[in-house]
């Protein structure tokens, strides 16, 4: 049980670092791919008005050098070196002289004027941004063209007539070819050229990229089906879907180390919160009589899968931790809570309960011991504060004040564990307490072993000689309960009546005790009258 829960708790922070990681890298991964689709439809877009830019430049060194070598006539000769010169440059398709109105004189190919469906006026063309070339539309049955116009003095121009071929638009990747188009036009919106889909698979979902070119008033957009976005270049998905998961399965792994490592603290802290350390009962009895006279209140830690755990394996760490005094009075909240009617009935009853050293010397203890009784309703007189002598009681003198400060309000002092801790027994005296706790270790040899024997003799006198009271602990057996008796050791606690019980099996015991006096009550009755 105990080895699963934490193999359980690291396969859900496991599970649940993938989740974190697995949504952090769908994230991560739909963005940068996302932005790379982007960055990439931007860069065609620029890659087509580039081309359409370097066409008119293309164009515009063709008039240069005709009018440089002085062929801006319509003389045959010129004329035919024109001829020439258009034949060696396939995206020229025609060169025209016309005036300074836009009208057309001749073109180098007379017959293309036939194929003309319109021509513009000057006035219609668009400048380029230093004003040396005019831009406009050429539209003809063959399909339209752009008309790069460049005046040559300050009546006549040259027209470059060039032809908008598939090349221009010919940037598209494979994947995106089915779903996108490409439109070249004038910043006045006419169309120069452009790769379209066929009508019947028109763009209904499109995405646009658009461009102004800032030499020429031309402007290049490209439309894309915002479908196949979601699978064109989206290879890096899922190694960076395998690396986050990766990521996350280590995260997990991190963290439930973390988290093992922050443990045990973390874990009194969780048992406090949900109340978790409940206080065990262990009966104080007479050792003629057998009457229980008390008892004492033993911690343990009742964890949520059913364990108990003992209070050696958690005492030390809440008392390094400084969790001691919460638990100390949780648990005597709880007891008093528990105890309070039989308290109440039997005001000669007592409950012991453990206080480290430390606890007792810290600020505010009596004041808390004080209100927590009251509240309870319970008489100081029936409490006893057991403070081990097992610990040097470094400031004796500041122990003492306090078992003075506490007798005052009538509480009780017992030392615990006496012979196996650090005090010389004369340092017993000086602490003023009620009653000495006489530890196991002198009840498991008592029987066997007679320097243990004069020990506890000893033991009992000097108590006697201090007014102290003498419980003796770790009592198993008949036979340790003689000797006891004939040290003059008063009380006891041991397995022999009952071992340390929750409080439904300590109140069974009390019922059983009362039932079995009542009878020996009757019996002695019945004897009498007989
Ligand atoms: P302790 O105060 O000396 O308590 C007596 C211990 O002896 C208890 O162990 C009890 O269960 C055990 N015991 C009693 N009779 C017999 C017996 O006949 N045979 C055997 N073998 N053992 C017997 P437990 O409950 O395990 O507690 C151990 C120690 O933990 C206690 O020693 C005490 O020092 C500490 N402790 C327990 N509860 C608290 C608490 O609430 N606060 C503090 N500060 N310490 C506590
Ligand atoms: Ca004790
Ligand atoms: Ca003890």
């Amino acid at each position: 049980m105990k080895a699963t829960r934490p193999r359980l708790s690291m396969a859900a922070l496991v599970l649940a670092g993938m989740a974190a990681f697995a949504l952090a890298g769908h994230i991560a991964a739909t963005r940068f791919i996302h932005d790379q689709q982007m960055r990439q439809l931007h860069e065609l877009t620029e890659v087509v008005l580039h081309r359409s830019e370097l066409a008119v430049d293309f164009a515009t060194a063709s008039l240069d050098d005709l009018a440089g070598r002085g062929l801006a006539t319509c003389a045959p000769a010129s004329l035919q070196a024109i001829r020439l010169h258009v034949y060696q440059r396939s995206a020229v398709k025609d060169v025209r002289l016309v005036n300074s109105d836009g009208s057309v004189i001749c073109s180098a190919y007379s017959e293309t004027l036939e194929f003309d469906k319109g021509w513009v006026d000057r006035a219609d063309m668009l400048a380029s941004r230093d004003s040396k070339l005019m831009l406009f539309r050429v539209e003809q049955f063959g399909g339209d063209a752009l008309g790069v116009l460049r005046d040559i003095g300050d009546k006549k121009a040259l027209v470059a007539i060039l032809g908008i071929n598939s090349s221009l638009f010919d940037i598209m990747p494979a994947e995106l070819r089915a779903h996108g188009e490409v439109l070249l036009a004038l910043k006045n919106g006419a169309r120069l050229g452009e790769f379209a889909l066929e009508a019947d698979k028109a763009l209904t979902h499109a995405i646009d990229f658009e461009k102004s070119s800032t030499r020429y008033p031309l402007r290049v957009i490209i439309r894309i089906d915002k479908s196949v976005l979601s699978t064109w270049n989206s290879q890096a998905y899922w190694p960076t879907m395998t690396v986050a998961l990766a990521l996350g399965v280590l995260f997990g792994i991190l963290l439930s180390r973390a988290r093992r490592m922050e443990g045990p603290v973390a874990d009194l802290d969780r048992a406090l919160t949900r109340g978790e350390f409940r206080p065990y009962f262990q009966p104080i009895f007479d050792l003629r009589t057998r009457e229980i006279r008390g008892c004492e209140i033993l911690a343990r830690w009742l964890r949520e899968d059913g364990t108990v755990v003992p209070p050696m394996n958690f005492i030390p760490l809440a008392e390094s931790s400084g969790r001691i005094e919460a638990m100390t009075w949780q648990l005597l909240h709880q007891a008093l809570t528990d105890l309070q009617p039989q308290l109440k009935a039997d005001k000669d009853f007592k409950l012991s309960f453990n206080v480290v050293p430390r606890h007792i010397l810290g600020a505010g203890f009596v004041e808390t011991l004080r209100s927590t009784v009251a509240a309870a309703r319970v008489s100081a007189r029936q409490i006893m504060i057991e403070v081990t002598e097992r610990d040097e009681l470094d400031d004796l003198t500041r122990a003492a004040a306090v078992v003075g400060e506490l007798r005052d309000y009538g509480f009780r002092v017992a030392i615990d564990d006496v012979g196996v801790g650090h005090s010389g027994l004369s340092r017993l005296k000086g602490l003023g307490a009620n009653t000495i706790k006489i530890d196991k270790f002198f009840v498991d040899t008592i029987t066997a072993d007679a320097s243990t024997t004069t020990i506890v003799e000893m033991l009992v006198a000097l108590a006697r000689d201090f007014h102290m009271t003498v419980v003796a602990e770790g009592i198993e057996t008949e036979e340790q309960v003689r000797a006891l008796v004939s040290c003059g050791v008063g009380e006891g606690q041991g397995y022999l009546v009952a071992a340390p019980l929750p409080f439904a099996g300590f109140c069974e015991l009390m019922a059983s005790q009362r039932t079995a006096a009542a009878i020996s009550a009757q019996a002695a009755g019945a004897v009498l009258v007989a």
